[in-house]
């Protein structure tokens, strides 16, 4: 498959630096975009083709869109960190352009290869690397990559054509006031995925089935949704954007990944990162009514959730139907702050990657 080449056709107007450190001092999540985006088209027959790198703007699409009606759409999302010599590196950015492929796969498009999805991403990081929030804090760049089926028509099937798109969007502390726990609705019957379905590709549908789910989530008065197994409704897989850690003692286990839950690279990385602190890792099935009983027997001693977003976030409380349990005393346990602590400090330069995972730009 060739390899196409991203053209530099960078903004004769990007912000003012004034405004951009305005945008930097306080820049929440997702509300403000870089000055530039790239793109990629795919057609069958010619494969990609028109790779650009050009300023940030809206796409013009005829109404009668695939992914409009068909939701032939798939993303990512990784972060790229400031590192102490001022240097920028993102984090295991082939992990998720090999997600990318297995979400592409899922929905019947076409598979970027590896080394251009990291490309593009690396181009977007070069040409607004001052959009990179300075070292020492827990502000980064976080990247967007994602493709969408671009033929025009109403027929449902594979589109013909798509579009690769990254944008990126600087990201601030996910907890300005200090790691906070959430609580947690376990939902006993609304479902993310189904086996067979797409709950371990990394697209919309999956996202937009969250959102009535995650509103009575909310009116329980919790701050995220548990999802569980679809066919028994017992075993435990994910929150609608982080996957789950179960830490007894010095073990953490997290849920086998089953097609239904999304295999984060946050989980992934927490495997090795648990086992080189000295911790046992491990992953195995994990019931509703087996993390109530091991709570309140005391053997399970933390549960957190982990994903790019928030990195690791403590379990706080659960709810389910009839059920209510506290997970310790609100505060986030040790062994959930140790692993919080070693995998920032990779990401953040400050710890020895001694597996490889930073990709320096
Ligand atoms: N599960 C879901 C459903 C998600 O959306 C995410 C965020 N991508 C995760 C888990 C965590 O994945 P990662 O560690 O790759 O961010």
């Amino acid at each position: 498959m060739t390899t196409p080449t991203i053209e530099l056709k960078p903004s004769a107007h990007p912000l003012p630096a004034a405004e951009r450190e305005a945008i930097l001092a306080d820049p929440g999540f997702g509300r403000h975009f870089t000055d530039h985006m790239v793109t990629i088209k795919w057609t069958e027959g010619r494969g990609w083709h028109d790779g650009q790198l050009v300023p940030y703007a809206p796409i013009p699409l005829d109404p009668a869109t695939n992914v409009l009606h068909y939701a032939q759409e798939i993303f990512e999302g990784l972060k790229a960190y400031r590192q102490p010599d001022g240097s920028v590196a993102t984090f295991r950015p082939d992990q998720n352009a090999l997600r990318f492929q297995r979400s592409a796969h899922r929905l019947a498009m076409p598979e970027l290869p590896v080394e251009t999805f990291v490309e593009a991403c690396d181009a977007l990081v070069r040409q607004d690397r001052d959009w990179v929030p300075a070292h020492g804090g827990e502000q980064s760049l976080y990247l967007r990559p994602f493709m969408i089926g671009t033929e025009v028509g109403l027929g449902v099937k594979p589109a013909n054509e798509y579009l690769f798109i990254v944008i990126a969007s600087p990201a601030g502390a996910y907890f300005p006031g200090g790691v906070k726990p959430v609580s947690i609705w376990a939902s006993q019957d609304r479902v993310r995925a189904v086996p067979g379905g797409m709950g371990d590709a990394k697209t919309g549908g999956n996202y937009a089935a969250s959102l009535l789910a995650q509103a009575e989530a909310a009116a329980q008065g919790c701050d995220q949704v548990c999802y569980l197994d679809a066919v028994e409704h017992k075993w435990v897989e994910e929150l609608g954007g982080m996957n789950l850690y179960f830490v007894y003692g010095d073990r953490i286990v997290t849920p086998t990944l089953t097609g239904s839950i999304l295999e984060g690279v946050t989980r992934d990385s927490l495997l090795a990162v648990a086992r080189d602190l000295g911790y046992t890792s491990e992953e195995a099935r994990v019931s509703i009514d087996q993390w109530r009983e091991d709570t309140e027997s005391g053997a399970l001693t933390e549960v957190f959730a982990c994903g790019t977003a928030a990195v690791i976030t403590p379990v706080g409380t659960v709810k389910t139907d009839g059920a209510q349990w506290a997970q310790g005393d609100g505060t986030p346990g040790p062994v959930t702050l140790r692993l919080r602590e070693a995998l920032l400090g990779i990401q953040r330069g400050v710890t020895e990657d001694k597996h490889g995972w930073m990709h320096r730009l």
